[in-house]
């Protein structure tokens, strides 16, 4: 706790107006990053996992549960999708959709729309057609492919650790994600590349609007210096440092209310000021979690590429077999390893009890040859970071009472 602490006091002066959402990201962050062992408590939880479905006596039921993090975030997604399968006439709230979009899962089929129009292509439910949900992770390099301990972030969802980024990693596909090379005539076009969207979405996390935290998945990508449709070369260019996520709400009320104000800095740092002179500075989600996003300082020269698709496609299988084949032998070490770790601190616990036994029922050191042990001082039921395990593993031999 106190280096959790500490680490936190060193950053928290530049936690200017950030959401509660965020804070809860930062410190489940900095305790994954202190405390290995926490894994521990993420795996008791999951011993847990159930699901329940209850009458209310009313008609309705209640459905209650703890269930593991992908089956929750790809359940969250496929809900999302099938409430917003229908047209935007659809008079029920998007709780209500959510909530039937159940069934429709339940039977495998789309969620029919309620409008009304007897032209609705979206009025039938038919089978739904197969779909992959994709779930976005983000995480060092070296916690993916190595044995790194950094913790990920999940888009729309939070900070997950090391070892849950390694599984979810063994049937992803993986990206390298560095910030985008953008030619003359890419930022001089109003729409951004595909790649420049991912990298804004990905820095910024959420909408970077003061104490907002719409996840930047359904965020507007903004230019904070207004791109010049009449002439281009005079407006805000189309590059990561003029471009920012802010959520539709404050999208609209910044471009259509007068009295906000906006100055992007080349950090990704975004300089609001109110319409009473309050300034307030946002920096982006993602570069706290990853100070390895931070921005790059502006004008690169844009590199010309030339492509060779054949090329890209056999280099890009060649890389993942040579990924799968790293992959497994780390993960597998480092699956025996925690393994080891938790079957130490048993031990150690084991141990300590039987001293505790021992001094309750005799009230002095055993004299018996046999388990000499139990006349130590109790050990620390914590383990250093850098804690191996012995060559040999002796298991705790009978007590002497
Ligand atoms: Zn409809
Ligand atoms: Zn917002």
């Amino acid at each position: 706790m106190a280096r959790v602490d500490a680490d936190l006091a060193g950053r928290m002066s530049r936690w200017h107006c950030w959401s509660r959402r965020r804070v809860i990201n930062a410190v489940d962050a900095a305790v994954r990053r202190c405390d290995p062992d926490a894994i521990r408590e993420r795996e008791r939880q999951e011993d847990r996992r159930r699901l329940e479905v209850t009458a209310r006596g009313d008609g309705t039921a209640k459905i209650d549960g703890i269930v593991a993090l992908d089956a929750a975030v790809a359940f969250d997604a496929r809900l999302t999708e099938l409430a917003n399968g229908v047209c935007r006439a659809d008079p029920r709230t998007r709780a209500q959709r959510r909530t039937d979009a159940l069934k429709a899962m339940a039977e495998a089929r789309r969620l029919a729309c309620l409008c009304g129009a007897t032209d609705c292509p979206n009025r039938s439910a038919d089978t739904a057609p197969a779909t992959r949900i994709a779930i976005n992770v983000i995480a060092g390099a070296h916690t993916v492919l190595g044995g790194g301990s950094q913790p990920g972030y999940i888009e729309g969802y939070g900070v997950i650790d090391a070892e849950q980024i390694r599984v979810l990693a063994q049937n992803a596909t993986l990206r390298l994600l560095a910030e985008p090379v953008v030619s003359q005539a890419q930022a001089l076009r109003y729409q951004p590349t595909a790649a420049v969207q991912r990298w804004v979405r990905l820095r910024d996390l959420t909408c970077r609007f003061p104490g907002c935290d719409r996840p930047a998945a359904g965020c507007d990508v903004d230019h904070t210096i207004a791109f010049n449709h009449a002439d281009p070369r005079n407006g805000g260019l189309t590059v990561p440092w003029n471009l920012k996520c802010v959520c539709r709400q404050h999208h609209r009320d910044k471009t259509f209310n007068e009295g906000w104000r906006d100055e992007q800095l080349p950090d990704g740092t975004v300089v609001w000021t109110s319409p009473s002179g309050e300034i307030y500075r946002t920096t982006p989600g993602g570069v706290d979690l990853f100070p390895d996003m931070a921005s790059a300082p502006a004008c690169q020269p844009p590199t010309p590429l030339a492509r060779n698709r054949s090329g890209e496609r056999t280099g890009r299988i060649a890389r993942i077999r040579s990924r799968n084949r790293t992959l497994r032998p780390i993960n597998e070490a480092h699956r025996q390893l925690q393994q080891a770790r938790r079957r130490e601190i048993g031990y150690r616990k084991g141990r300590n009890h039987m001293r505790k036994m021992l001094f309750i029922l005799k009230g002095r050191p055993s004299t018996s040859p046999y388990c000499t042990w139990i006349n130590d001082p109790p050990e620390p039921e914590e383990l250093p970071p850098d804690w191996r395990p012995p060559p040999q593993h002796p298991q705790p031999d009978d007590p002497p009472f």
